[in-house]
This record gives C-alpha cells, structure tokens and sequence, in this order.
C-alpha cells in the first residue's frame, strides 16, 4: 500500500532526540523554547507557546479569545472534526459555515449575510437570534494547507467584535498574499501530529501576537499554576505542555520545513503533469494570492464520484483518503447549528486525498496516477 501521508525523518532528529536523552531533559528542557523560537522566526509571529496538541492548542486560543460556555462560534463545516470539538471543550457551541469554492475558507459573503440578517446587538453583545447565543468567535481553517481568504474575514471581525483565531493546523509553511501563515492575524494555531506538514509525533502551538494572549496560553497549558515555587491556583488549568523530547523531535523537522514545502508542491505538480488532459478531474489549483503548503494533494473531479474512485485505488494499493466529511452532518454535533453548506457537500462528494509524503518516490506517482487513470479514464 502506498500510504497517504507518512513522516520523513531524514534531518538532525535522532542527534537532537539523543542531545535530549543524554542531558536527561526529557519533560522540561532547552528544545522547547529553541522549537518555539524558530517557528517564531519563519512565520514572524510574535510568540509562540509549544502545546501537546493541534486540540489543546485551539482550546487554549479560544479561551484566551475569551469563548465561554454557551457562547457560539463559527466553524466551517469542511474542516477535521479537532476544529468543532475544541469550541465544545469551552462548552460553547460551533454554528457550521460553509467555504468558497476557490479557497476553500470560510465563505465571508454568507458570514456577512448571516451576521447583518440573523444577529442583533442585545446591551452590546451580538446575538445570533434564532439561538439566542452570543456569538463570540470565529475560526477560520487554511484547509489543506491553503490558506482562507483572510482579508474579508479580518473585516467582518473587526466590524462585529468577533475573535478570530486561524486554525492553522495544516497550513504551516503557507503564504497569503506574501505572508506567513502564522503571522496573518491575531492568533493562529498549527499541529504537530504524525502526518502534518512537520511532526513532533504529536504536538501543537499557539501563535500571537498578542503578549497578553500568549501569557495567558502558556498559564493555563501549565496547570494554572500560579506561582513560580509555591502551588497556587485561581483557575482550572491544563497539562497541555509540550514536553521537551517532542521540542527536540519537532525541531530538527522544523529546519526541514522549506524542503518539505517543495517536495510537496513537486508532489501536487507531478501529479498535474501526469494526469495532464485526463478528462473528468484535475489537481485543485491554488489561489493566484496565495501560496499552498500543500499538506495534502487534493484531487477534483467534475463527478460526484469520489467515493466510488477511493474505494477503487485503496483496491489497488493507493492510499486514498476522503476530505473532510462535512461536520454539520455528524451525529457528534447534532445539537450544532449550521447555515446551508452546498459547496462543502459538493467538494466532498468530488474530492480526493491522494499519497502525498514529501519522500514519496517517482515510480510511486507513477503508480497513483496509473491508478487513477485506470479507474476514471475513459
Ligand atoms: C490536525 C488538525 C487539528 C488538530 O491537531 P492535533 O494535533 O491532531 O490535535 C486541528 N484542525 C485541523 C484542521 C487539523 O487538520
């Protein structure tokens, strides 16, 4: 089996796993800080604060966004269920979006329309009337690694009062008109997990850059603790840290990103040379303003047949994924509010994950698109 998206271990991780391992710094110690460093310098984000998790770092921006229980937030529907789970693990509620059929982000037109059309301001707090919630954030996803279209989001946060946190968490290493994701708003979070862009084996962060923000992450990944020496609580906190041998894994990834970046962009293009002319499907194409990390090669087909097309390569050995199975239609957020998501049904039914490791070989392309050409072609 050609597998979808695996690690690529080929830079200094095992001089820095062993550098942790023989200065006996395995929980606490010096990667964390030099991991959050250079993340800081790539993306340009002010600062970074290292977590255990794509999750515990949305929780964490979200309750520094100031999101409490019975609040809403809106969430887009085409997105890993991490993003909607972390807006329940506040006990606020995630209203379903949908996104552009270009980016692929959170639709700005139908956010605004439902923003003046649905919501009224109730003693200065925006309320969505039909739930009567107040409406407290919004999480826009650079899906795929592609970025959101921002700037119309921007807009609508600043003109509501709406936080906005960027669940960036497959987008490292992305540009939006020139700049780096992590450094396009206020607070963006990215995932260390197995398969994403760079792994620590598992691992998150929360970029700001806001000070106060990231002092407060950082406080209540620690336990709430208080006080340097002395155990004081005010408030429940959470063992969300980063420890330090994940820091050194995720490190040495990190000063691979750049060549992780083109291997993948040379993994989308050859797969765009090689079905090049095939009717019926193409490679997704970027937008002209943004630059993709390309986390995943994303296969669009003029059918709603993506389905049938999975089932027919993983029968061949092609690690074949689906994208995101919209969440508004999920038993676990049956109780969620959700505006109508006919693009997001859409590129579900017509869209295709196909292997995309940044070490993936030639003859394995060749082996995916043959595949695919077999099952489609005419
Ligand atoms: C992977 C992912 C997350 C969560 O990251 P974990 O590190 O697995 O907790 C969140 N959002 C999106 C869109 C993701 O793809």
């Amino acid at each position: 089996m050609i597998p979808n998206c695996i690690p690529n271990i080929s830079g200094r991780e095992r001089e820095y796993l062993l550098e942790a391992l023989d200065g006996n710094h395995l929980a606490t110690g010096p990667f964390i800080e030099r991991f959050e460093q250079y993340i800081c310098g790539y993306t340009g984000a002010a600062h970074a604060v290292a977590v255990s998790s794509g999750s515990a770092a949305l929780h964490l921006a979200l309750l520094a966004a100031g999101v409490g229980a019975d609040d809403e937030v809106l969430v887009p529907a085409l997105t890993f269920a991490a993003t909607a789970n972390a807006v329940r693990y506040c006990g606020a509620w995630p209203l379903f979006t949908d996104c552009d059929p270009l980016f692929w982000g959170m639709d700005a037109a139908q956010l605004a329309n439902f923003l003046e059309d649905e919501c009224e301001r109730r003693d200065g707090v925006l309320v969505n009337r039909a739930t009567g919630r107040r409406i407290a954030a919004m999480v826009p996803v650079h899906l795929y690694g592609h970025p959101a279209d921002m700037d119309p989001l921007i807009e609508i946060s600043r003109k509501y009062g709406i936080a906005l946190v960027e669940d960036g968490a497959e987008a490292l290493g992305a540009t939006y008109k020139g700049r780096p994701v992590g450094s396009l708003h206020e607070t963006c979070i990215l995932s260390f997990n197995g398969n994403k862009v760079i792994t620590a084996g598992g691992g998150g962060m929360v970029l700001t850059a806001d000070e106060t923000i990231a002092r407060r992450c950082r406080y209540l990944a620690n336990q709430a603790k208080a006080d340097s020496l002395d155990f004081v609580h005010e408030t429940i906190g959470f063992n969300y840290r980063m420890p330090n041998l994940n820091a050194a894994l995720a490190l040495a990834q990190a000063e691979s990103l750049e060549r992780f970046v083109a291997a993948k962009r040379a993994v989308a293009q050859g797969y765009e040379t090689r079905l090049d002319g095939m009717p019926g499907c193409r490679m997704r194409r970027s937008s002209n303003e943004a630059e993709s990390a390309h986390w995943m090669a994303v296969l669009e087909l003029d059918a709603p047949e993506a389905e049938q097309l999975i089932e027919a390569l993983v029968a061949k050995g092609v690690g074949a994924r689906p994208t995101w199975r919209p969440l508004n239609r999920q038993r676990a957020f049956a109780d969620a509010a959700s505006l109508p998501t006919p693009v997001s049904e859409a590129l579900y039914r017509s869209t295709v994950c196909l292997p995309c490791s940044s070490g993936i070989s030639e003859s394995d392309l060749d082996r995916v698109a043959d595949a695919v050409r077999a099952v489609i072609g005419p």
